[in-house]
């Protein structure tokens, strides 16, 4: 992975790079960011600098027979530990044992989290790093290196040791020669004391929603629905290519679909629409009602203040005006408002989609006809 291909952190990437270059990185750090923001793809990318061996200036080559490796995660000298489970009755799990279904998961989504690793590899008990794999991470840093100067561990949340993580110490204190310990967090509260004391900070910043839309027409994203997903995804890139990829059509469409089947009190039409909300997971339901949130917020906004300080798509600008045109009053929208918020917190609490998005509807439906009377008010 290359800095290059890391979004946004343009601060820390500069650091890393100066002291790279200055042989003065420190040998334990804790890259320490918000789901989503990076601190795995930074890890490897600083990583792949580091063996280079010819490296470009502020990037690595990405074709030395170093680079090769390490974008196939497969440098012998580079180790990645992580969250594993307990597979077989007889053997605490270490990481070589799942390295082969990590590496597939990790290179398909770099910015994945540690719940759904550990879906993918298929546990059904609480992941863990065992007291066995910090030994095994000691044998493998004591050997002599392969074929590079340096040898790196990097360990992705560092949150799964208990206190078998103290076996660690005695190497982070005195690490063998040319060793760097890289651990990738995004809890520093659940990493044990005495490998936050023992390790140098490196914190990510949350990538901007101008960095994510960015780095999504830069894969030839248009503009109008990388703007929307990055707002959505707020800060965590691995939700703004979740979005992408299972949004088939945009949050706008369905938008549009449900208020026009709303105004013109089409039933049918609203129950197939009810029922595609239902078939769409739980992240991407919640997604759609603060979405819808957002465009009742701007519409307060333009009502108030007019449009022109706002950065609006072209076509919710238009779904605006329209809702402006019928007359849809700020009490209204309060009590809309309301009613997307209970149903983003019964979502979490594992509602009946079905139902709560069918009874959505009729109540929004009863707000809107009723124009000007509050919710409050009539209750
Ligand atoms: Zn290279």
């Amino acid at each position: 992975m290359l800095f290059s291909e890391v979004v946004g952190q343009a601060d820390l990437k500069q650091k890393m790079i100066t002291l790279i270059q200055a042989g003065k990185l420190p040998h334990a750090i804790l890259l320490l960011g918000q789901e989503g923001s990076g601190g795995l793809p930074l890890a490897r990318a600083m990583s792949q600098y580091i063996m280079c061996k010819n490296r470009d200036g502020n990037d690595s080559c990405n074709t030395c027979s170093s680079c090769v490796k390490m974008n196939k995660m497969q440098h012998p000298d580079v180790h990645f530990s992580f969250p594993t489970y307990k597979k077989e009755k007889t053997k605490a799990p270490v990481s070589n044992d799942f390295i082969k279904e990590f590496r597939e998961h990790i290179l398909q989504f770099p910015y994945s989290n540690d719940i759904e690793w550990l879906d993918v590899a298929g546990a059904e008990k609480q992941g863990n790093i065992t007291s066995l794999e910090c030994k095994e991470i000691i044998q493998k840093l004591l050997m002599r290196s392969f074929e590079s100067e340096y040898k790196i561990l990097i360990m992705w949340y560092p949150e799964y040791l208990g206190n078998e993580g103290n076996i660690l110490l005695k190497l982070i204190e005195e690490p063998t020669a040319k060793t760097i310990l890289i651990f990738v967090s995004s809890n520093a509260d659940e990493v044990i004391q005495t490998i936050q004391s023992r390790t140098q900070l490196f914190p990510l910043k949350r990538i901007t929603d101008m960095e994510i839309k960015q780095a999504l027409m830069d894969q030839h994203i248009p503009e109008e629905k990388a703007t929307q997903v990055a707002r959505l995804a707020e800060g965590n890139y691995h939700v703004a290519l979740q979005l992408l990829t299972q949004v088939e059509d945009d949050m706008l469409t369905r938008l549009r679909t449900w208020l026009n089947c709303i105004y013109a009190n089409q039933g049918i039409e609203l129950v197939s629409w009810t029922l595609a909300m239902a078939e769409l997971n739980k992240e991407l339901q919640k997604k759609f009602l603060e979405y819808t949130l957002q465009i009742l917020e701007h519409l307060i906004r333009v009502k108030r203040l007019g449009s022109n300080n706002l950065s609006l798509l072209e076509s919710e600008q238009k779904i605006i005006d329209v809702l402006i045109s019928k007359g849809l009053s700020e009490y209204a929208i309060q009590d809309i408002s309301k009613l997307l918020n209970d149903a983003i917190y019964q979502i979490e609490r594992n509602a009946n989609t079905k139902i709560l998005f069918h009874a959505l509807s009729l109540r929004v439906q009863q707000l809107i006809h009723r124009k000007n009377v509050s919710l409050a008010m009539s209750s």
